[in-house]
């Protein structure tokens, strides 16, 4: 904690960024308040209007004393980035992988479970098997950011995108999934690779995970080549606990988990920082989505997931629960679900079905 204000336990930053993002953060701000109220958690919560608006006005996504800001935060919740008049690295690079990176928030956790009454794309018996996490290298690999461009706007006009693989970089991260794997009861961790194409980076990148293993003799190990993993998400879920898996792959492959699920909406994760003065950002996994922007129909679950994880990281257990609960709630009673899980309920009509459902919990002050 970091402060002595009795007003409040926490501080939360928050970054409704782009799109949507602004649509689920406030559906989820909505219901957080309510539960924490109920838990006596006391949180007091910062907007940052950063983004592609700001952009628009500033020639920057966040102010250059943005990073030196958020550190004075327990936390970060965090919306979507992306606008269609914005080249999308700019708002990307500007943002969300600038604050990931600058406070190194190294390891991205992506769970994705079966939701009974979520209607998934693969049939009830494969769907139910689903309970993976996928831990994401978040500070290099294939978005290191490492390249350029030469002969710009020349017929021959070529540019490099340099995937780095440290030691340490790998390390770190395969260290975290073996002790997350090790917690878990199936103690099975797969890693994700490619190094039959990619010879030198996905070598030691490989390296480091058996190097690693070694300290954690108790966790079961394998190894699947990422596009073989894509095909055993949808044949064989049970086959897969924990994944371990660079930037780019487990960027693609979580977006696959949180559809089989039922939607892209649904996804929730955590950039953590392991220093304990550096907070962590917490934020659904989907984009802005410009396709369903201001409609009111937008998923707000992947947002209120992350809210969960965030209160969960801070140690707030309680909240975190009732917050998973609500979610199982919903969907066992069948939601009533946003278009993109078959429904045709607003973001509006979650939320009031989430206050319901929570005086339905009877939790007692
Ligand atoms: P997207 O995640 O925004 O949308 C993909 C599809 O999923 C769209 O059809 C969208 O309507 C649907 N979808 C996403 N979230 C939903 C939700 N909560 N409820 C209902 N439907 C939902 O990905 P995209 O279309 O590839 O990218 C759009 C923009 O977002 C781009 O600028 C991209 O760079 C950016 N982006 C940002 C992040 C981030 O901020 N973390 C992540 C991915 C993409
Ligand atoms: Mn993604």
């Amino acid at each position: 904690m970091k402060n002595n204000n009795k007003n409040y336990k926490y501080r939360i930053a928050i970054i409704p960024g782009d799109g949507i993002g602004k649509e689920v953060i406030d559906a989820c701000l909505t219901i957080l308040k309510e539960v924490l109220d109920l838990t006596r958690v006391k949180i007091s919560k910062t907007i940052f209007s950063w983004g592609s608006n700001y952009f628009r006005k500033h020639g920057i996504m966040m102010p250059n004393n943005g990073i030196e800001k958020l550190l004075n935060f327990d936390a970060i919740l965090f919306g979507a980035v992306g606008d269609p008049e914005i080249e999308d690295d700019i708002t990307l690079w500007g943002l969300r992988l600038e604050i990931c990176q600058k406070l190194d928030q190294f390891v991205n956790i992506r769970p994705s479970k079966f939701i009974p009454g979520v209607k998934s794309p693969l049939n009830h018996d494969l769907a139910k098997k689903i309970d993976w996490i996928i831990v994401r290298e978040n500070s290099e690999g294939e978005y290191s950011g490492s390249g350029g461009i030469i002969h710009k706007d020349l017929p021959n006009e070529t540019g490099t995108e340099i995937s780095i693989f440290t030691k340490k970089g790998c390390n770190r991260i395969h260290e975290y999934a073996f002790k997350l794997a090790n917690s878990r009861s199936a103690k099975t961790l797969t890693l994700i690779t490619k190094s039959n194409a990619q010879r030198h980076g996905m070598k030691v990148w490989d390296k480091s995970f058996h190097e690693i293993s070694k300290k954690f003799p108790k966790v079961k190990t394998n190894t699947i080549l990422v596009d073989a993993a894509a095909a055993l998400m949808v044949s064989a879920p049970e086959k897969l606990d924990v994944l371990v898996a660079t930037n780019l792959h487990a960027d693609i492959l979580s977006d696959l988990a949180s559809a089989l699920v039922g939607s892209l909406g649904l996804g929730a994760t955590a950039n953590l920082s392991l220093n304990k003065n550096v907070p962590s950002m917490f934020e659904p996994i989907h984009g802005a989505a410009f396709d369903i922007v201001g409609k009111n129909i937008a998923n707000p679950i992947g947002a209120l997931g992350s809210s969960a994880l965030m209160l969960n990281n801070l140690g707030e257990k309680k909240s975190a629960n009732i917050i998973f609960k609500l979610i199982n709630l919903y969907a066992e009673e069948g939601g009533p679900f946003t278009p993109d899980l078959g429904g045709k309920a607003s973001t509006s009509d979650v939320v009031k079905i989430f206050l319901q459902n929570l005086k339905k919990l009877n939790i007692k002050k």
